[in-house]
């Protein structure tokens, strides 16, 4: 059950926009996620809030909500059940606007990565480990970041006292320019470290393990934070963000999310009598039993037979009934047949 949207931002229903707004901002600085990390209950009061605000923020949507409730605006709710640092890109200007009017993401950790994974179906049964390579910058494991075979790191230049700056007289004038030997950090190394060259980070190649969900669909991606790239070891790191592409499903199947579907080619007396056929499952034959009097089209399921289902519950196998009548029949079978229509046009 659903909370109702103005209880969750603790406002009154006919508040006006800026108390609604005012309400949402107190509610998100308190539980901002970067202000708690790793705190499942602030990032969901965080979620919560911004999907009522996303509704309760925007007049059309908020009219339909009042009018209609959670219903009203099902499906129009970007960020129901997103990500919260995806609700951070989404509500975009608005925290720039919270945070001090900088790009919330860029300037405070390093860059995310992405990458395109390719799963053959078969590891969407029961998911996977796989190994990648990618090229990352990451601290230096050498010097640990600081850039220094001492790990000191860089001591005050000495040139503009750690001001980046130096300072020339000419006559009259003063003139401020960066300082050469820093080069305006302020700061000079005087053990460069060698694997890094001073710099601090390194591009990493090792092997990243990434998991791949059990029920994957094309589309699908997963966010591994603090897996990206940290081009500066003062950031923390940026997340890698996982795309997944999987392969279609074998024939005779046709995937549909969790469920997977199959054509069924059956005989007549099977169809009017009804009786038990063999299908193909994805563990081997299965017994399908057959309804007396199932028709051209009738979809028959076989209840958690599909796929595993990141989301919730186990697919099905549904097979769809394709009745095959006879073309060629021998005086036999003609006889019989024609005997069926004897009896019908009697009783018709
Ligand atoms: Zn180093
Ligand atoms: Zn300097």
């Amino acid at each position: 059950m659903k909370r109702d949207y103005y209880e969750v931002l603790g406002v009154e229903r006919n508040s006006d926009a800026g108390h609604i707004k005012k309400a949402f901002r107190r509610i998100a600085l308190a539980h901002h996620p970067d202000q708690n990390p790793d705190d499942p209950e602030a990032a969901k009061i965080f979620r919560e809030a911004s999907e009522a605000y996303e509704v309760l923020g925007d007049a059309e949507k908020r009219d339909l909500y009042d009018r209609y409730g959670h219903e009203g605006v099902e499906g129009r709710v970007q960020t129901a059940g997103a990500d919260v640092h995806d609700i951070f890109s989404h509500f975009g200007d608005f925290f720039g606007d919270l945070f001090g009017g900088r790009p919330f993401q860029q300037a405070r950790k390093g860059r995310d990565l992405r990458v395109r994974l390719e799963v053959p179906f078969s590891e969407v049964l029961s998911g996977a480990e796989r190994s990648i390579q990618l090229r990352r910058n990451r601290p230096c494991t050498t010097c640990n970041g600081t850039g220094s075979e001492s790990e000191q790191g860089p001591e005050t230049c000495g040139m503009c006292s750690g001001t980046g700056q130096v300072v020339q007289r000419q006559g009259l004038f003063v003139m401020s320019t960066t300082c050469p030997r820093c080069e305006g950090s302020g700061g000079v190394i005087k053990d460069p470290c060698a694997s890094c060259d001073g710099r601090g980070v390194h591009v990493d190649t090792s092997p990243l393990v990434i998991h791949v969900p059990a029920g994957v669909s094309s589309g699908m991606q997963i966010r591994m934070r603090g897996e990206g790239d940290q081009a500066d070891p003062q950031l923390p790191p940026g997340d890698l963000l996982v795309v997944f592409r999987v392969e279609d499903a074998p024939a005779p199947w046709v995937r549909d999310g969790a469920d997977l579907h199959q054509p069924l080619a059956l005989d007549l007396p099977t169809a009017v009598l009804g009786g038990q056929v063999q299908v193909e499952g994805l563990d081997g034959l299965m017994a399908l039993t057959i309804p007396a009097g199932t028709g051209e089209g009738a979809v028959l399921p076989l209840h958690g037979a599909g796929l595993p289902n990141p989301a919730g519950h186990q697919g099905d196998l549904l097979v769809h009934v394709q009745l095959q009548v006879p073309r060629q029949l021998n005086p036999e079978t003609r006889a019989l047949w024609q005997s069926l229509k004897d009896r019908q046009d009697e009783t018709a």
